[in-house]
């Protein structure tokens, strides 16, 4: 997925005429202030020097494993191989949710689907299962192994699948129709990227018999993460999900503009995406959405120079970090999305802003959704549930109580109706996200 068209774009939103303060840190529960999920473009598709080779492999191993237990065929460097069975107590144990929590089923227009069959809350399991296979995502074994095109890896790889696997592999989705040979066509059609794997810092992708078949949505209600302890992949929930409502994954690309997903969707998975954010009408809703990316991205987690000035300067209002964040945590409530990109952003930001305000309830609120997000995202905690236990033991805890300015921007956060139209009057964050609409729309003349 290349989301690299916002590289480079900086906004200068920092402050500099206030003296900072220093976070006294020692013996205090520190909010998380990283991002949890590694980001896309850090992983290279490829892994160009690559001299070791790859070879084919059975994780876990049969023998590791009851006769029932299903394990994955992979293509791997032997000593990524070598470090995951080093792993302690590899395989570790797993329970795929029972009953199973979704339905795969006829979908109108879009073949088979997943629905849930309970209501889901975000962060919880929607199914885990051990995929089909598992690949180094580029086969670099042109290079290294010259007698094999990497074609021919995937097809001594599905030889190697038992009978069940290789049905299971071919009663799935071909998109790609007579373009390629057909196990091709389905690799890629329902490889999912799984990220990096111990030692290999390059991109891995796997084929799963259930979770391959969630339909894309660019309002995705769920994300898979691959675990590797247990080489399992998650499904679970980033929205929260009704008995009944298809569950959706994203393939890709929703950070981009609608006209821009489309393309890519149609391209490369021939359909056209008929979601909430693909619907008619939907110039304001791209606009809520790139508005939200671009005023994210230059906030990197790690930044705290605004937070920073803000508790210590009495001319802005107490409320000024919280509001800019309801915005954006509103517009993504509002627009259904939920990017790992975003989320850590607005969420830090406004429970770093409750904790330095003293207020224990909000503080608590907002780490408690941090934490299941971060399930989600991130297959644990991130650290949110002791800021959630305990906000008072904060690093942030009290650093605004002390200079409080008595200004309220917004009126009362506790009635407070924040929506999109903030952005337009401008109310939320004074200076700021006038500035950020000013350089969306030099940025997508076409959206102003
Ligand atoms: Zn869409």
């Amino acid at each position: 997925m290349n989301r690299g068209f916002l590289r480079g774009k900086q906004l200068d939103t920092s402050i500099t005429s206030v003296p900072l303060i220093d976070i006294p840190r020692e013996g205090k529960i520190q909010i998380p202030s990283e991002s949890i999920v590694p980001d896309p473009d850090s992983i290279p598709t490829t892994f160009p020097n690559d001299r070791e080779g790859l070879l084919f492999v059975t994780l876990p191993p049969r023998d590791a494993v009851g006769p029932n237990e299903p394990v994955t065929e992979c293509i791997l460097r032997p000593s990524v191989k070598e470090k995951i069975l080093a792993i302690p107590g590899f395989p570790h144990p797993f329970s795929p949710p029972d009953p199973p929590r979704y339905q795969i089923k006829p979908i109108p227009g879009a073949g088979l689907g997943m629905v849930a069959t309970v209501d889901i809350d975000v962060g919880e399991d929607i199914a885990i299962e051990r995929p089909l296979t598992v690949t180094t995502q580029a086969i670099p074994g042109v290079a290294t192994v010259p007698c094999l095109h990497p074609r021919e890896f995937y097809r001594v790889l599905l030889e190697r699948l038992d009978e069940k696997s290789y049905e299971e592999l071919f009663a799935l989705h071909n998109c790609k129709g007579n373009t390629r040979p057909e196990f091709m066509g389905i690799i890629d059609t329902n490889g999912i990227g799984i990220g990096t794997l111990p030692g290999y810092p390059a991109a891995c992708a796997a084929v799963c018999k259930v979770i391959s078949r969630a339909n894309h949505s660019c309002c995705s209600n769920a994300v898979w993460r691959f675990h590797v302890e247990s080489f399992t992949v998650h499904l679970r929930a980033i929205l929260p999900i009704k008995k009944g409502e298809e569950i959706f994954v994203s393939y890709g690309y929703k950070e981009r503009t609608r006209a821009r997903r489309q393309k890519y969707l149609l391209e490369r998975y021939k359909f056209r995406c008929t979601c909430f954010a693909c619907a008619s009408n939907t110039i304001d809703r791209d606009q809520a959405r790139m508005m939200a990316v671009i005023a994210t991205h230059p906030k990197k987690c790690e930044d705290d120079s605004t937070l920073r000035s803000w508790v210590t300067d009495r001319t802005k209002a107490d409320d000024l970090i919280i509001a800019e964040a309801r915005v954006m945590i509103n517009i993504m409530e509002d627009e259904k999305f939920c990017y790992s990109s975003l989320w850590p952003v607005w969420y830090q930001r406004i429970v770093k802003a409750y904790c330095a305000l003293e207020d224990e309830e909000n503080a608590r609120k907002w780490a408690q959704k941090a934490a299941k997000l971060a399930r989600a995202w991130a297959l644990h905690d991130g650290g949110w549930d002791a800021v959630a236990k305990n906000p008072r033991m904060t690093d942030w805890w009290g650093l605004r109580a002390n200079t409080r300015s008595g200004i309220r921007m917004v009126g009362d956060l506790d009635d407070l109706n924040v929506r999109r139209d903030l952005l337009n009057t401008n109310r939320a964050g004074p200076g700021a996200l006038e500035h950020i609409a000013t350089s969306m729309k030099a940025k997508y003349p076409g959206l102003g």
